[in-house]
């Protein structure tokens, strides 16, 4: 159900889903119909089309808060994807909650998406940006986190899986510690919706959200889940059409629950795509798709551990979706062009990931992420291509060169 990922006319082996994944053929075929004949404004017209157009987005919003595991899809709130959604959810949290001196946490491991917009919701209201440590093996550091807690921070930032190690963290865990003192939890799902996640009812996070296009769906849409307590605390952010419920005084009065927080018009194509993509998921079975991809990875790390001088980066107890390598002295950026030059797509540089990049001791890695649709076969060729990789910077001298970083 995959169209072949094509560069130049040649078959490409795509093994950087960690960044976005290929489309599944159901998701275009809702965008184009999506485009061909429902195309139209939601919720402003008493027309038929329209009427309809509404229709369509709340049954999406059904099927993603059943995807989600959530209570009710009043919990859903669509969004232009993970960043924009971590941008307002700290725009918000910093306009109700955040006070000068407040305390609030996000971890050393976290994508800059689920890091700079606490550091500017703090900036703004003179609260202080702590990060949490990540040990040697690139796991979160608990003791840290305890004693961090102790301070009673208002609001705990926390990925479910590093896009940069693979780890997975703990987030039962780290969720009970952290309401214990009070504090809210807000996870950066990006790289976690297609691994087992338990829905979010069982996890208890305050807040979660993620993109479509790491999940087969399209760029530009994504979600953001909040428990109805918060959503109804929050005052939104952004303010215009389709979330005002009247406007009689000088102040208005708006939507309850995710409506607030969807002023303007949505990205509506995209959410269907969204819709369809969480469905043909389902239909594939999400335990087979984790159980695949944890197959794969398994086999990925074999495969690179066969590889002269290679090193993957971290050794955290559960990986999920990716596994970043440094293979010294040759560049991050040199290896994947060679890659590329092969036919194979990885991903180098800092993964948006810089403080972990620095607690590491490097500037940057090159990233490995397959997903269900890749095969062992094409992780053959990634290690066969690597070893040629290494055998031809040897002939060209480069490996006697100084690394760069
Ligand atoms: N968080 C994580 C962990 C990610 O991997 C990414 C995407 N690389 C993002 C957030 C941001 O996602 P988007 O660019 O779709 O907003």
């Amino acid at each position: 159900m995959l169209e072949q990922a094509e560069c130049d006319g040649r078959a490409v082996i795509y093994l950087d889903n960690a960044a976005t994944t290929q489309c599944a053929r159901p998701v275009l075929w809702a965008l184009e119909s999506y485009w061909q004949r429902q195309h139209a404004n939601v919720y402003r017209g008493a027309y038929c089309l329209s009427r309809k157009a509404g229709e369509a987005l709340e049954d999406t919003r059904q099927v993603c808060a059943e995807f989600l595991g959530a209570a009710s899809r009043d919990e859903i709130v669509f969004t232009g994807g993970a960043t924009a959604s971590a941008n307002l959810l700290a725009d918000a949290f910093a306009l109700t909650e955040l006070k000068p001196g407040d305390l609030v946490l996000a971890t050393e491991m976290e994508h800059h998406s689920n890091l700079l917009p606490w550091r500017d919701a703090c900036r703004r209201t003179g609260a202080e940006l702590t990060l949490v440590p990540v040990d040697g093996d690139g796991e979160l550091d608990l003791e840290s986190l305890d004693r961090l807690l102790e301070r009673r921070p208002k609001l705990l930032a926390v990925t479910a899986v590093s896009n940069v190690l693979g780890t997975v963290n703990p987030l039962e865990e780290i969720i009970s510690r952290a309401h214990r003192v009070g504090c809210a939890v807000a996870v950066d799902a990006a790289q976690a919706m297609r691994c087992e996640l338990p829905g979010v009812e069982m996890l208890g996070c305050d807040f979660l959200f993620f993109s479509a296009h790491k999940l087969m769906g399209p760029t530009g849409v994504g979600v953001l889940y909040g428990r109805r307590e918060w959503l109804d605390r929050l005052t939104p952010p952004r303010t215009g059409g389709g979330m005002v419920r009247s406007f009689q005084g000088a102040e208005p009065e708006y939507e309850d629950g995710p409506l607030k927080f969807e002023a303007g018009t949505l990205n509506l194509a995209g959410i269907a795509g969204l819709g369809a993509a969480m469905e043909y998921l389902h239909a594939v079975g999400r335990r087979r798709i984790a159980a695949r991809e944890q197959a794969l990875l398994r086999y990925t790390e074999k495969k690179l551990q066969e590889v002269p001088g290679l090193r993957i980066l971290g050794a955290p107890r559960r990986r999920a979706g990716c596994v970043s390598f440094t293979l010294d002295p040759l560049q991050p950026l040199d290896v994947a062009l060679l890659l590329d030059s092969q036919g194979i797509a990885v991903r180098s540089g800092n993964h948006c990931a810089i403080p972990l990049h620095a607690r590491l001791g490097i500037s940057g890695s090159i990233r490995v992420s397959p997903a269900f649709y890749n095969t062992a076969e094409e992780i053959d060729c990634l290690a066969a291509a690597l070893k040629r990789t290494l055998d031809s910077a040897g002939k060209n001298g480069l490996l006697k060169g100084k690394a760069r970083g």
